[in-house]
């Protein structure tokens, strides 16, 4: 074997000794033990056992959890419910709900169930949003945003093993939004450049010969053979595949190593980091937003409890005035439409601006600014659309104006926040 193995269960558990050790100092410093709860459904075994696994996680670094068995016909509203009952659990920062759900219950309704900031799988889009936005990986370390679980720990492997991510070629093959897609993103903010290859990419051989470093998340046993690496490549393996010689990965190990400059076996690679890295998560979670007790505690909304009403105030206001609006312009359906949008945007500004004040987690609290801004940016967006004769200029341009005013204070308030 000519490269280097990429031992994950050695890293894996190096980051376990090290949250475990962030765990008595938080516990110490504010009385805070993090905490993770798991909702499992049905009887699938592999389920089971992944539950179980990281449930003794938890275990071994002295963290609370609970989980919660719910049967296979469990209706979508009780799972939903049981994520509420978490998200206003004190003890809980983070919430995995273990994957899949039976058919019946719509995964993407569940996963948006969870308050974003105890959504330690990072699936919420809330939490897509943040990690792909951000310009860096230190701005993602420095905002201790949650990522995703494996994606995250083949960044910790490439950091730990010293290979370069900064303008090197990056070749990612599969897209899932689990998988492919948040690799990519993190590899990004690391400044490589990336490539994300697929099923229907031509000439995949040589896409992916091209890569400094190419990772594999397409669940084929042995699928990218010798001829696909670069002499001297860092690969990693994320494929998990039970065949009847056992577990293996996507790459096809025995003949990759010869060629490859790094390499992740499998298992013991990048599979061995993901428990250790929802771990961190949950430290993580459980650090941001400790109830107040720790001087890391994110900015309570309770002394702001008197504002939200100014600005739901305003945004019905503006709903009235767009209202007044209407009747003054052609009733043409384009108008209509428009002015019906209007009428939303500001419902919409009001409402999430109110919620916003419920005494949430900063993340959260900040999510539902973030949302109250982008609709008031939509407001201006449909009043631009209306097309209205000269003579109206006037309350249009009042209209501008509380539009303005709205999104003036809504980012004044997002940058007090942050
Ligand atoms: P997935 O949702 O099925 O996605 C597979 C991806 O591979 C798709 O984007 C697909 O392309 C692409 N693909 C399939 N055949 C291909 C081909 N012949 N050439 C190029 N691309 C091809 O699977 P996933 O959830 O991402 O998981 C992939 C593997 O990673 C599985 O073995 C899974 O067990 C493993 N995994 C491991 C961990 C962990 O270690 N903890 C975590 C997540 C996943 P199209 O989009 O064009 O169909």
């Amino acid at each position: 074997m000519t490269g280097i193995l990429i031992d994950g269960k050695s890293v894996s558990q190096e980051i376990r000794a090290e949250v475990k050790e962030l765990t008595v100092k938080l516990n110490q410093e504010s009385g805070v033990t993090p905490g993770l709860a798991f909702i499992l459904v049905g009887n699938n075994p592999a389920s089971e056992v992944y539950v179980r696994n990281k449930a003794k996680a938890c275990e071994s670094l002295g963290f609370y959890h609970v989980t919660e068995k719910m049967t296979e016909d469990v209706s979508q509203q009780k799972v939903i419910d049981k994520v509420v009952e978490f998200n206003n659990d004190e003890r809980v920062h983070g919430i995995l709900v273990q994957m899949p759900l039976p058919k019946h219950i719509n995964e993407y309704d569940v996963i948006e169930s969870i308050a974003p900031s105890k959504d330690v799988d990072a699936l919420h889009p809330f939490n897509i949003g943040l990690y792909s936005e951000a310009k860096s990986w230190k701005e993602i370390m420095d905002k201790r945003l949650l990522l995703p679980c494996t994606p995250y720990g083949m960044m910790v492997l490439l950091e730990k093993y010293g290979i370069a991510v900064e303008g090197k070629k990056a070749v990612v093959v599969g897209r899932s939004n689990l998988g492919g897609k948040p690799t990519a993103a993190l590899l990004l903010s690391k400044n490589a450049t990336v490539t994300i290859a697929h099923s229907r990419t031509q000439d995949l051989k040589e896409v992916c010969r091209d890569a400094d470093i190419l990772v594999a998340v397409i669940g084929k046993a042995n699928f990218i053979g010798k001829d696909f690496i670069k002499p001297g490549a860092a690969v990693l393996d994320v494929g998990i595949n039970r065949t009847d010689a056992g577990l293996v990965g996507d790459v096809d190990f025995e003949a990759a190593k010869d060629v490859a400059g790094w390499i992740t076996p499998v298992p013991g690679g990048v599979g061995a980091m993901t428990i250790s890295m929802l771990m961190m998560n949950t430290y993580m979670a459980a650090a941001r937003n400790d109830g107040g007790k720790s001087s890391k505690q994110v900015p309570t909304t309770s002394n702001q409890k008197d504002k939200p009403f100014d600005l739901g105030q305003r945004s019905l206001l503006y709903a009235q005035n767009v209202i007044k609006f209407l009747s003054t312009i052609p009733k043409t359906p384009a108008n209509v439409e428009n002015s019906k949008q209007l009428i939303r945007c500001s419902g919409a500004v009001g409402a999430n601006y109110i919620e916003a004040n419920d005494s949430l987690g900063k993340e959260d609290f900040l999510m539902r600014l973030r949302i109250a801004r982008k609709e008031a940016k939509e407001s201006r967006y449909w009043l631009d659309l209306l097309e209205c004769p000269d003579s109206l200029n006037n309350e249009r341009t009042s209209l501008a104006d509380e539009s303005t005013e709205l999104l003036k204070i809504l980012s004044a308030m997002i940058q007090k926040a942050e």
